[in-house]
């Protein structure tokens, strides 16, 4: 039962590496989905800026149609002062140029605001745009590289499963049984016992069993826990001999 014992001990360690590779393996297509899903939120918040320079640049040439109206009025009505008849219509066209006047300089203040924001927004727009395209190399890089890892994994993990399967294949058939079962239930399925102690549950191991266990004979639980014991001096004891 020693050499049993041993083998499981074994197949347990591959069992171990085994399931962290499988993680691995789930884990490196998630990172990169998460990659590729940040770099879609980029796109669209570039979309959307791109959208609202737009519209701000629609926005700054009505302000320049309507300025261009206001200047023509501002004409006319001095061409019109210069040819008034009485103070009346005199009045009326200093009146009329006073208002277009006022209205070109709010015109002409609210563009100069406006361009400078769309100045801005431009340069903001510019730096999205390179941290985009560095992005997007990044994730091309990070593609490249997480398809070579997964490809060094999966032959990493075929090999793997070859020596684990090799250790299986030298466990008694009821042991390897049992192991597999206690495994399915409780992830560790083979615990060493130490002084007299299970490392998996603490508990101490009544001094009957304990005998047992020394002896490595036979096949013994944990009672408490329902693991597979082995004492950990039996194992080492085995290697010198
Ligand atoms: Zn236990």
């Amino acid at each position: 039962m020693r050499e049993q014992l041993k083998l499981l001990e074994e197949l347990q360690q591959h069992d171990a590496r085994l399931k962290e590779m499988d993680a691995l393996r789930a884990s490196l297509p998630r990172k990169l989905a998460e990659a590729k899903a940040a770099l879609a939120e980029l796109q669209r918040i570039l979309d959307r800026e791109r959208a609202e320079l737009a519209e701000n640049e629609a926005f700054l040439r009505e302000q320049e149609a309507e300025r261009k109206d206001t200047e023509q009025q501002l004409s006319r009505a001095k061409a019109r002062l210069a040819q008034v008849r009485n103070t009346k219509e005199s009045l009326a066209a200093q009146k009329e140029i006073e208002s277009a006047r006022r209205h070109l300089e709010s015109r002409e203040e609210e563009m100069k605001r406006l361009t400078q924001a769309l100045a801005e927004q431009r340069e903001k727009i510019r730096r999205q745009e390179a941290q985009l395209e560095a992005e997007r190399t990044e994730l091309a890089q990070q593609e490249k590289l997480t398809q070579q890892r997964m490809a060094a994994l999966e032959a990493e993990i075929a090999e793997a499963r070859a020596r684990r399967d090799e250790v299986a294949s030298r466990l008694r058939a009821d042991v390897l049984k049992k192991y597999e079962a206690i495994r399915m239930k409780r992830g560790v399925a083979v615990v060493a016992v130490e002084g007299a102690t299970c490392r998996a549950c603490n508990m101490n191991i009544p001094p009957q069993l304990f005998n047992l266990l020394q002896r490595g004979t036979t096949l013994e639980l944990c009672p408490s826990c329902h693991r597979i014991l082995y004492w950990a001096r039996l194992l080492e004891a085995e290697q010198t001999s």
